[in-house]
């Protein structure tokens, strides 16, 4: 029989009870990723709301942001700058701490990655809390780049990450809930 494949990018994506720990419904992306169809329809949908507008830099957040960002990116033409945990980044780079549900996570950016007045696309898998995005905003904005929007697929809304931003003032665009 054929198969039909489907036109949600949302009909992709697994989810997994109890992981990491119990409580947790994860949202695995990779296989959304590893479908063809759903791969660019997941790009393609993140680049919708930004016909004609000016990005310069495209930000990925570790790890999922990176395979989001590198493909948007490329289809933009621009560069891309991965925001990475503490240790991982070789050159000179600024910090910025950030609470997690237990304890608390230190993000890096290299010092020369964004030159003040780029104007920047935040890309990440899922928005849960926000604190992740946060941490990373704030590492662009120390820089001086100048934030467009964060783009998202997934949002968690009962998390309020999305409030949490948009009370930042910043723009949020996400695909499925
Ligand atoms: P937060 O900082 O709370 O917004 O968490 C967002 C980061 O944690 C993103 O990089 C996500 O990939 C990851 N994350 C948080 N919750 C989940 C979940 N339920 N499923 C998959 N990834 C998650």
């Amino acid at each position: 029989s054929t198969q039909r494949k489907s036109a949600n990018v949302k009909d992709y994506i697994r989810t997994i009870v109890d992981f990491p720990h119990e409580g947790i419904m994860f949202r695995d992306v990779t296989t959304l990723f590893a479908d063809p169809r759903g791969f660019r329809m997941a790009i393609d949908q993140m680049l919708h709301p930004y016909a004609g507008i000016r990005i310069d830099k495209v930000v990925g957040l570790e790890a999922r942001g990176f395979i989001l960002g590198g493909a948007i990116a490329h289809q933009l033409s621009v560069g891309f700058v991965p925001i990475r945990k503490k240790g991982k980044l070789p050159g000179t780079t600024i910090s910025q701490d950030y609470k997690l549900e237990y304890g608390e996570a230190i993000v890096e950016i290299h010092d020369d990655a964004i030159q003040p007045g780029e104007q920047v696309l935040v890309v990440d898998d899922l928005l849960a809390t926000g604190g992740t995005a946060e941490a990373g905003i704030k590492l662009i904005e120390r820089l001086g780049g100048e934030i467009i929007s964060c783009a998202f697929i997934i949002d968690l809304p009962e998390l309020g990450g999305r409030k949490k931003l948009e009370d930042m003032g910043m723009d949020v665009s996400v695909l499925c809930e």
